[in-house]
């Protein structure tokens, strides 16, 4: 994986350098393509103009429509639960920005990411291509009922908060399928991995994190947010 060249930001590997030391191995994430994939997507290309001098900080950032790009490090650590191998099909719901859909392009054979607000899935679908990453497909839907044309997936990676499991994202799993997903309140959620063996699954529970929810048929119910503080 070689870093992307862009004359307009010549040391920007040399940014994404200090975000991977700093942020991402100083915390624990080990994934050698996980973090080969961080050194070689150009952060500063999925945010608005004016949050590009602070694309390699250690925040999540705004990217209009009342959403946000992720932490570097909790996608780094998403991705890491994630595993996805070479061979993967994986399904990424909340494509926001297409940061962590570009770095499924570079570790996955095929990614589907699906998105519930088009502008959003536009200007990440523009960007996707301007990098050349054509094994990934973006789509606009409602995530929570997943995206069956596609499935089965090897992994499935949700980048919003989910009041509990949709079914539909269990159901579209691969045998042997991991899905990552932030499960709680609105205000904080726990990471939780769900594997597929046969029809049962196993869930594991990791660290507190805090997403934009998850809004749709199997998630949060848009005008009950609009009403809550
Ligand atoms: N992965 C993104 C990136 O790399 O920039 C960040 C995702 S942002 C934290 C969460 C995204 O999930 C928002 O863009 C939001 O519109 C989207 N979202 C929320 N509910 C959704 C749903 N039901 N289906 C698809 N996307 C959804």
């Amino acid at each position: 994986m070689r870093p992307w060249n862009d004359p307009q930001r010549p040391d920007w590997p040399l940014e994404a350098e200090r975000m991977v030391q700093e942020q991402i191995l100083a915390r624990g994430v080990r994934n050698p393509r996980v973090l080969a994939a961080m050194r070689a997507i150009p952060r500063h290309l999925f945010v608005p103009p004016q949050e590009q001098r602070w694309a390699y900080v250690d925040n999540p950032l705004p990217i209009g429509y009342g959403q946000t790009i992720s932490q570097p490090y909790i996608v780094a650590r998403m991705l890491e639960l994630l595993d996805p191998q070479p061979e993967d099909k994986v399904l990424e719901v909340g494509t926001g920005s297409g940061y962590q859909a570009a770095l499924l392009g570079l570790l996955a054979n095929e990614v589907h990411t699906v998105e519930r607000i088009p502008q959003l899935a536009e200007e990440a679908a523009a960007r996707l291509a301007r990098l050349g990453l054509d094994n990934v497909h973006v789509h606009i839907t409602d995530g929570t009922l997943g995206w069956p044309q596609a499935a089965p997936y090897d992994g499935i990676v949700v980048a919003a908060a989910a009041p509990k499991v949709p079914q539909a994202l269990l159901a579209q799993l691969a045998d042997g399928g991991r899905l990552v997903i932030p499960v709680g309140h609105r205000y904080g959620q726990t990471l939780e991995r769900w594997v597929r063996h046969g029809n049962t699954f196993h869930r594991e529970r990791f660290e507190p994190v805090a997403f934009v929810p998850l809004i749709g048929q199997e998630g949060w119910d848009e005008s009950s947010l609009a009403a809550s503080p």
